[in-house]
C-alpha cells in the first residue's frame, strides 16, 4: 500500500514539476510518519524516501533506535526531520537525533538549541518556521518580525540556517494556499535567496512547487488510503 502511494505521490510531483518548469530532482519529499508503524516506514525507506518526518521527539527517538537495528543499508541513508514544535526540555534529545530542525519558531528556541549542540560538538542544520497564516498556525515568527529574528540567529556558532518552514493554512480550494506559499517565497528573498523553502503537504503540495517549494512534507498521501 505505501508502495502504491509513493508511485502515485512521484508521479503527481513529477507532473506538477513539469508543468511548472521545475527540475524533479530539486524537490526533496520527506515522508512524514508521526503516528506510524515502523514497517511502513522501513517500506517507505526501502522505496527511496529516505527523509523522515517526525513532530514529537519521544516518538522519534523510539523509531530512530528501532530503524538503526536494521539493515546497515537502511540505517545509513536516512534523515531525520523534526517538524513539530519543541520544548525546551526536549532540545538535548533532539539535537542528538534529528539532521534538521524545520520547526525553529523563536529566538529562545534557536539559542536553546544552539547550547546543546555546542555541548555535543554539532553543528545543527535548521528551518526557521514562518506563521504566514496568522490566525490558523499557532507557532513560527511573524513575517515581520523574522528577518531581525533572524539576523540574531545567525550569530549562533552551532546552528546552520538552511531554509524557511512554514504550515498553509487548511483550505477548501488548494489555490486559496498559494498567498501564503508566495509570502514565504518573497521572505526568502529578502533575506538569502539561495535557501530551502519547505512548504507544501498532502493537500497542497501542487500549489507549494508551483510557488517554489523545495522540500515537502508529505503524510497521509503515503501511509493512507
Ligand atoms: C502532519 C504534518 C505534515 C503532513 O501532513 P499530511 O497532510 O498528512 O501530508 C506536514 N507538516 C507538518 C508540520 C505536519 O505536522
Amino acid at each position: 500500500m505505501v508502495k502504491d502511494n509513493i508511485v502515485k505521490i512521484k508521479e503527481r510531483v513529477a507532473l506538477v514539476c513539469s508543468k511548472a518548469n521545475r527540475d524533479l530532482s530539486d524537490i526533496k519529499i520527506v515522508a512524514v510518519s508521526k503516528g506510524r508503524g515502523i514497517e511502513d516506514m522501513k517500506e517507505a525507506v526501502a522505496c527511496g524516501l529516505t527523509d523522515i518526518g517526525e513532530n514529537r521527539v519521544q516518538e522519534a527517538i523510539a523509531k530512530y533506535n528501532e530503524l538503526r537495528t536494521g539493515e546497515p543499508a537502511n540505517r545509513r541513508t536516512i534523515e531525520w526531520h523534526m517538524i513539530g514544535h519543541l520544548q525546551a526540555n526536549k532540545v538535548k534529545d533532539a539535537v542528538r537525533i534529528f539532521d534538521l530542525i524545520q520547526s525553529v519558531d523563536s529566538l529562545s528556541l534557536a539559542s536553546e538549541i544552539n547550547k546543546e549542540a555546542q555541548k555535543i560538538n554539532k553543528v545543527q542544520d535548521i528551518l526557521v518556521e514562518i506563521k504566514t497564516s496568522p490566525e490558523i498556525t499557532k507557532f513560527g515568527l511573524k513575517p515581520e518580525e523574522a528577518p531581525e529574528v533572524i539576523k540574531e540567529i545567525s550569530g549562533f556558532n552551532n546552528l546552520n540556517i538552511k531554509g524557511l518552514m512554514t504550515i498553509a493554512p487548511l483550505v477548501s480550494n488548494t489555490d486559496y494556499a498559494r498567498p501564503y506559499f508566495r509570502l514565504l517565497k518573497e521572505l526568502r528573498a529578502k533575506i538569502n535567496d539561495s535557501w530551502h523553502l519547505s512548504m507544501g503537504m498532502t493537500d497542497d503540495f501542487e500549489v507549494a512547487i508551483e510557488e517554489g517549494a523545495d522540500i515537502i512534507r508529505i503524510g497521509r498521501g503515503i501511509f493512507e488510503g
